[in-house]
């Protein structure tokens, strides 16, 4: 059995990608390095790699990761510029003993000499989305930019192995230096081959206080299925949260354990995700989460038109 599933519709072309490699009997790393990279490169995601949004200096500074759930590897990068495919300068970094995780100029020297592409990821769409909210700022709270944010994965290969992998540049205007819960172990992603693998989207300061990701592993090696791990982790926390700070931010988790079968939960309105299997074309579901109790339904063909109608629609500038 082989399978993949990702956060947002945005992933669906590199899910797409996935399943080719993963269905000629591809490897796990690759094919979840593919479907990022998809990702990352395509300019009109203003939450992932080029065409990022930006932080309030106007850089666009990245976060991602990638795990090795066979051999318990990781590697990350954290507030890195200006190179093309971070997901894969994490994955590299995941085959070192020590050094795994990589911040700023230190994650960009690493890049450099290893030979990672440059590249200016601040697009001139970019840019008008910055000046644009600048002026709408004022006395507004940072918040993810609506509608799609990081790119998680969790993958599985013919042969058992599975991987996980994010990217993103975070919330926009963030502060410099500012990093969510996306390169963190246990939080944005967590997989064990042995078991199963999450990935999460959503604010990451409160994504980290749960180590969600990781719990929803725990769930599904107590025996839960990744369904029922999903609304169970998202459901408890989110009461949690609220209970104790009288708000929870947005989360919205995937996650697929190693006989292929996979979950996703969420409290908000609107979580996309895409998805494909041995046993199911690569497909786009929306959920809906009510009273912790989930339902996924295919993407309407009218939903998806609409969807890159608006990312790819002319900006004006405010
Ligand atoms: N989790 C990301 C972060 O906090 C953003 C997102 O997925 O919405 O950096």
């Amino acid at each position: 059995m082989w399978g993949i599933i990702a956060t947002w519709r945005m992933a669906a072309e590199g899910v797409g990608k996935a399943a080719e490699i993963l269905k000629n009997g591809g490897d796990a790393g690759d094919a979840i390095e593919t479907a990022v990279k998809e990702v990352e490169d395509f300019p009109y995601y203003k939450s992932v790699g080029y065409g990022g949004l930006p932080n309030e200096e106007m850089e666009v500074e990245l976060d991602a990761a990638y795990m090795d759930g066979d051999t318990l590897d990781i590697g990350a990068v954290a507030a890195i510029r200006d190179f093309a495919n971070p997901v894969s300068i994490a994955r590299r970094l995941s085959k070192e003993k020590v050094n795994n995780l990589l911040v700023g100029e230190g994650a960009e020297k690493f890049a450099h000499k290893e030979g990672f592409e440059r590249k200016n990821m601040l697009t001139d769409r970019a840019k008008i989305h910055y000046r644009n909210r600048v002026k709408e700022i004022t006395a507004q709270e940072i918040k993810p930019y609506a509608g799609h944010d990081t790119v998680g994965m969790v993958c599985l290969d013919e042969k058992g192995k599975m991987t996980s992998a994010t990217s993103t540049s975070g919330l926009f205007m963030k502060k410099k230096g500012r990093v969510g819960d996306s390169p963190i172990s246990g939080s944005g992603f967590y997989v064990d081959s042995k078991v199963g693998g999450a990935s999460a989207t959503g604010l990451g300061e409160d994504v980290m206080k749960g180590c969600v990701s990781y719990e929803i592993v725990r769930l599904m090696r107590d025996g839960l299925h990744p369904q029922e791990a999903c609304e169970k982790a998202v459901a408890m926390f989110d009461r949690e949260l609220k209970e104790r700070r009288g708000q929870a931010g947005d989360m919205s988790l995937i996650a697929m354990n190693n006989k292929g079968e996979w979950g996703v939960a969420t409290n908000i309105e609107g979580f996309s995700f895409a998805v494909a299997t041995e046993n199911q074309e690569p497909i786009v579901y929306l959920t809906k989460c009510v009273d912790g109790k989930c339902i996924h339904e295919p993407a309407s063909q009218e939903w998806l038109d609409d969807y890159m109608r608006t990312r790819m629609a002319p900006l004006e500038e405010k």
